[in-house]
């Protein structure tokens, strides 16, 4: 059959709203279609301009990684861009072997996808939300998918021994080429610090492929970086449904997390089911079996007030073996119905330690799950601890953590105004961490607001995060609430911590999480001498 390009043009037009095709200089040489919305004067106006005048910056990275990885024959996309004009739409490339290195482009409107995609990667729980959103539509177009895992061992070390500016741009070139790498150019996510999951169409090709793509990316002023990308893949497939699924998959995240790629991730996805669920059931055993026996210790971290340098409370962490950290079993826990208890052992264990002091000074911070505080059991439980006769009302608070989304927020508020009413008080912790962060804040009775460690840490690295605390903490100014930072480590975030105008800090510099209550050692400089507690009565 002749090539009819009148032909061509029909079928190319059949899923796509404009077609343009760019140089091996990255101009535009041929533009078709609805071409008026990309820019006014439409095609011939279109010709010879770079590509980057049609895409909004905060995506450019992205488009450009899609088409750096482009070999010959191959297709890629598509993704969702912001358009340099107005709106949005998909995006797919494809290289067309000896066209002289020019790149075929489709675009389709995308009229509902959101403008202007935020340039950084979602963060896990938005991750999660949208492998099922995927998931289930994917059932009814009958895609499959899967997760890779990808490790970039020595990222943050080598990003951190670069100039600033030189790391951020090496930073916004990967979260661009991650991005291109993922479903729709939204389905990436930052797990830690050099290690990220994608969520792609399965099959598209072998993991080697995708991590060579995204081991060109790591070089900084030409030069290649010492770090390489491996990559995992974990197939979808499978009949489970897809929030039994995300479940599977929140494991194998949290696995990838604490021991990397090395450990070979799962074949299949009935093997991670399996697996996960032979290793949750055991764990869940034996978790069950430590909460009721109550077989866990507390440790303690001071929290000090930055103007006086004393400290103001401790933090009361859960350990069940060594010095872990708990997390993982908190989740396990929330997931399986077990945080209630062991939230309530552990608010009994720190009452104890209060009665030890009753009339001192000293002040504890117990952690209090999302799913636990809507119990009305849990309440009842606090409420009478608190009538007893040792009075550790005014020196009991609670952090209330959003690992876990609390599902009814106006309940969530009752309970911790009753609790309020009897001195208790109250920090949001974690605030910036998930999605539910600003409407805790808003509909429930709160005293502090911990900002996620997450920020404060990244402080000494860029104006953004500064930008963000800066704002947090007036914006808890103007509510009149007050502010704490948690993962102080450096004199330096200390610094940029006081700078913004937070009232409280936690972290390494003042002293690790410890069996006793035990004030900060005493620094050189102007910092008055920390005391075990400090003349701060209350929060307010
Ligand atoms: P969280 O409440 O945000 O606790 C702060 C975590 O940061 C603690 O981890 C602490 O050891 C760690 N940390 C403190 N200072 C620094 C620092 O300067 N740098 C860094 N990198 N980390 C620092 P941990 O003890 O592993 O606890 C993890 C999470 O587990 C807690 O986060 C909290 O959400 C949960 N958790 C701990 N104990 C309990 C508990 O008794 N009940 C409940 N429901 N959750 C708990
Ligand atoms: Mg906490
Ligand atoms: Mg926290």
């Amino acid at each position: 059959m002749p090539l009819d390009p009148h032909r061509l043009l029909g079928l190319a037009f059949a899923s796509a709203d404009a077609l343009f095709e760019i140089d091996a200089e990255g101009r535009l040489s041929f533009a078709v279609g609805a071409t008026a919305a990309l820019a006014p004067g439409g095609e011939t106006a279109l010709i010879g301009r770079p590509w980057r005048d049609l895409i909004a910056e905060a995506d450019r990275p992205m488009a450009e990684a899609l088409f750096a990885g482009l070999g010959d024959g191959g297709r890629r996309g598509p993704v969702t861009v912001a358009l340099a004009g107005q709106g949005a739409a998909q995006l797919s490339a494809f290289r067309l072997p000896q066209n002289g290195g020019r790149t075929s482009c489709a675009l389709t409107f995308a009229p509902h996808a959101a403008a202007g995609p935020p340039a950084s990667l979602p963060d896990r729980r938005g991750f999660e939300d949208l492998v099922k959103t995927a998931l289930e539509a994917g059932q009814a177009s009958r895609q499959d998918f899967e997760v890779a895992l990808v490790e970039m061992a020595g990222l943050s070390q080598a990003v951190g021994s670069l100039p600033a500016e030189v790391g951020a741009a090496l930073s916004r070139r990967l979260t661009g080429a991650l991005r291109a790498e993922s479903h729709g150019g939204a389905g990436a996510t930052k797990l830690g610090e050099d290690r990220f999951a994608l969520l792609r169409p399965k099959g598209a090709e072998a993991p080697e492929g995708l991590a060579a793509r995204l081991s060109q990316m790591l070089s900084a002023d030409g030069r290649p970086l010492d770090v390489k990308a491996t990559a995992r893949l974990v197939p979808l497939e499978g009949e489970a449904s897809p929030t039994r699924v995300v479940r599977a998959i929140r494991m194998v995240l949290d696995d990838f997390i604490r021991d990397g790629a090395q450990l070979g991730a799962p074949q299949s996805l009935s093997e991670v089911l399996n697996q996960s669920i032979r290793r949750t059931l055991d764990k869940a055993g034996a978790l069950g079996a430590a909460v009721a026996q109550r077989r866990f210790r507390l440790v303690y971290q001071p929290v000090v007030e930055l103007k006086s340098g004393a400290v103001h409370h401790y933090e009361a962490l859960v350990r069940f073996t060594g010095d872990e950290s708990p997390f993982p079993l908190i989740r396990m826990a929330e997931e399986l119905d077990l945080i209630e208890e062991l939230d309530r052992a552990v608010i009994e264990q720190a009452a104890r330690r209060l009665a030890q002091e009753a009339g001192g000074d000293l002040k504890i911070a117990v952690n209090v799950s999302g799913r636990t505080i809507t119990s009305p059991a849990f309440i009842d439980g606090v409420l009478k601890l608190l009538d007893q006769p040792a009075p550790t009302a005014g020196q009991l608070m609670i952090e209330l953590t959003e690992s876990y989304a609390i599902d009814d927020l106006p309940q969530a508020d009752r309970h911790l105004r009753a609790l309020r009413d009897k001195g208790v008080q109250i920090c949001l912790d974690d605030f910036g961490a998930g999605a539910a962060s600003l409407d805790s804040l808003r509909r429930l009775a709160i005293d502090v607001v911990k900002i996620d460690g997450r920020y404060v840490r990244e402080l000494q690295h860029g104006a953004r995060e500064s930008t963000f605390v800066r704002h947090l903490a007036h914006m808890c100014n103007e509510l009149k609430v007050k502010s704490l930072a948690e993962m102080v480590e450096t004199p330096e975030v200390e610094d940029a911590v006081r700078r913004a105008g937070i009232d409280f800090a936690q972290g390494w510099l003042y002293g690790q999480p410890s069996e006793q209550p035990t004030p900060p050692a005493p620094r050189g400089g102007a910092r008055p001498a920390a005391r075990r507690q400090g003349a701060v009565e209350t929060w307010g």
